[in-house]
């Protein structure tokens, strides 16, 4: 792992500011001290399907998108379920006219037995330009059927095996390493048994990886049990992405966001009827809330669209990844949003969410 977190200076300048400590003891041991803590600094990286990359480089994110989503369930689902060639065909016209935006990279949120696919994956980003990033994780949302049966039988440090070694040796094979862990709970009040382990094994899982972890979850309730059994292993809420927080109060998201968890609003919608529920303005609204309380920079937005269904003709339905663009941001600004503040949520925000922590 070690590999690929070079040094950002060497350890030359140490030695003759050492032999300075002689002459002038105080000065030069407080420079000696400053330019460790410069030599130990390891480069700051997120992990993209293609290898590392400098967090730096990371630009314009889409931070929860999907490019294939296959339903069928944990028992039936699996790689022959679909074409790499048609899907891409497919996909491209969406991925490519993010170029317009400027958008650098999309996070791909689709989970292990729900159609995450690393070669393809590969392959898009390749053709289109555009760093994709993927998960390790296993999602529970949805009664369980996306688990695989293994599941059940596995402690929470046996699925964290599983995940840490995606993490430090690829995917199913792949040379494809995973960006964060993404996993998914119901919306019950209180976790399931199941749900406490997925959350038990993101702990164990980032602890070892400095991965971050998007949890699809909803409500309230089961996003603060994720931060407790999170703060249980000392780990700080920032490293907690509270998804789909848009269905949670106003009052919640807050509250998260003052703990320093990641609000994520998702699933913003430019086909919504203006007026309705879950609106274009719905979201600028929110988003002015949560700006109003000092806290733009614990918010993440997405489209939480797309994407190619296997089974279905051509793919079926898909919804593109612009509506942030032609539709929020306007409204933002609108409501006196600066250039400042949507580098802020679109650029910033997700940078500082995805950018692997070294965990001390
Ligand atoms: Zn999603």
């Amino acid at each position: 792992m070690e590999g690929w977190l070079p040094h950002l200076c060497g350890y030359g300048v140490s030695c003759y500011i050492y032999r300075m400590t002689k002459i002038f003891p105080a000065i030069a041991s407080l420079a000696l001290l400053i330019v460790i803590s410069c030599t130990r600094k390891p480069e700051q990286v997120i992990m993209t399907v293609n290898g590392p990359v400098p967090a730096t480089e990371m630009g314009i994110t889409l931070t929860h998108e999907h490019l294939l989503v296959d339903f069928i369930g944990a028992d039936s689902t699996g790689y022959d379920r679909w074409d790499r060639q048609e899907v891409a065909d497919r996909v491209i016209p969406y991925l490519s006219e993010l170029k317009e935006y400027n958008v650098r990279t999309l996070v791909d949120c689709t989970p292990a037995y729900l159609g995450r696919d690393p070669w393809l994956l590969q392959t898009l980003s390749e053709k289109c330009g555009i760093q994709l990033i993927t998960n390790t994780g296993y999602y529970g949302a949805h009664s369980n059927i996306y688990l695989p049966a293994e599941f059940y039988a596995l402690t929470a440090e046996e699925l964290s095996g599983i995940w840490i070694n995606e993490f430090e040796n690829g995917i199913d094979g792949s040379s494809v390493r995973p960006g964060f862990i993404k996993i998914g709970v119901d919306p019950e009040d209180t976790l399931s048994e199941e749900h406490l382990k997925l959350i038990t094994a993101a702990a164990l899982t980032h602890r070892k990886t400095g991965l971050v972890i998007a949890s699809h979850t909803g409500p309230d309730a089961p996003a603060f049990d994720q931060i407790s059994v999170l703060q249980q292993y000392n780990i700080d809420p920032s490293a907690f992405i509270w998804v789909h927080a848009q269905l949670g109060s106003l009052e919640g998201n807050i509250r998260a966001a003052r703990m320093g968890a990641w609000v994520s609003l998702d699933n913003v919608n430019l086909n919504r009827e203006a007026g309705s529920e879950y609106d274009v303005n719905w979201y600028a609204d929110r988003i002015q809330q949560l700006k109003k309380a000092g806290l733009l920079n614990r918010v993440l937005v997405s489209h939480d669209a797309g994407w190619y269904t296997p089974g279905e003709e051509n793919g079926g339905d898909f919804t593109g990844f612009t509506g942030i663009f032609k539709a929020l941001v306007p409204a933002l600004e609108e409501l006196g949003f600066s250039r400042d503040d949507i580098e802020q949520l679109l650029e910033i925000n997700p940078r500082n969410a995805f950018t692997i922590k070294p965990y001390k």
